[in-house]
């Protein structure tokens, strides 16, 4: 038997049982970009690709045993952090991951796409304590919005957010009718033009595009090469065309993956 060694990424999200958003796909994201997944729920979801019918959150002890159980015995080499949900969880997530020696990717959940909040009103002054302790922070437009503290172009709200927080930072543009991402580290803008495809099917683009990168940075890459090639992993996987529910449906996280046990 020869043992190998993969690198590990673990994310720290919110479970959506139709599999198209949160930890599930997370973790197809992860199996699909070549390291080994791991999990831990801040919150249970009930949704489909339609509605959101309710958010469970656990308890904060509950996650933070699921948490620390899990990387002392595995190191993972990035984490994803996506919904959190309530402040006494986030309290709790920071606290867990300041102990890991991983780079840290937030996707500010705040709301679903069907218009759900997904973020407890009170919890958002404790997101933004989060903020500075991550290494990127990959807000969509009206997050950004948000964070920034103002309106206004895609990139200046990615300076405005640096400056804020001290953090480098991913404004997706995809919510705009150019979808347009800028990365910006504090020092130099990067521009990642997307392309536009004609599919309605993007739920959980998010999700699966913060723990892309995290995967990349799991293998060694640096931020904007990780950046890069997750954008190319979403697109290939929202142009596989999956269709599948009666809403904005899931995409194909396995399209790239093609063997002798995926066909049939
Ligand atoms: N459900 C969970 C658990 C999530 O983490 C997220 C997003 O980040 C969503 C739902 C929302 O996904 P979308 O806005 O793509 O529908």
């Amino acid at each position: 038997m020869k043992f190998t060694k993969r690198p590990v990424a673990m994310a720290v999200a919110g479970l959506d049982p139709s599999g198209g958003a949160g930890l599930i796909a997370d973790i197809k994201t992860f199996l699909a970009n070549g390291v080994y997944g791991m999990g831990a729920v801040t919150c249970v979801t009930a949704q489909n690709t339609v509605k959101v019918s309710s958010v469970n959150p656990a308890s904060p002890e509950v996650l933070e045993d699921e948490i620390m159980t899990a990387v002392e015995d595995i190191k993972p080499a990035a984490v994803k952090v996506g919904m959190i949900g309530t402040r006494e969880l986030i309290q709790t997530v920071r606290r867990c991951v300041s102990t890991l020696d991983a780079p840290i990717v937030l996707d500010p959940v705040m709301i679903s796409s069907s218009g759900t909040p997904l973020l407890d009103g009170d919890a958002i002054g404790e997101l933004e304590k989060l903020i500075p302790e991550v290494n990127l922070v990959t807000p969509n437009f009206p997050e950004a919005e948000y964070l920034a503290g103002e309106k206004g172009s895609p990139e200046h709200l990615a300076e405005l957010i640096w400056e804020r927080y001290h953090t480098s930072v991913l404004v997706k543009g995809g919510h705009l009718s150019a979808p347009v991402d800028y990365l910006y580290d504090g020092s130099s803008l990067k521009k990642y033009p997307g392309l536009h495809i004609e599919n309605p099917n993007t739920h959980g683009t998010g999700c699966t595009l913060s723990s892309a990168i995290a995967a990349n940075l799991a293998k060694g890459q640096d931020l904007a090469s990780s950046v890069r090639l997750a954008k190319e992993y979403v697109t290939t996987i929202i142009s596989a065309g999956l269709d599948l529910g009666a809403g904005s449906g899931p995409m194909d996280h396995g399209a790239a993956l093609r063997g002798d046990f995926t066909e049939g």
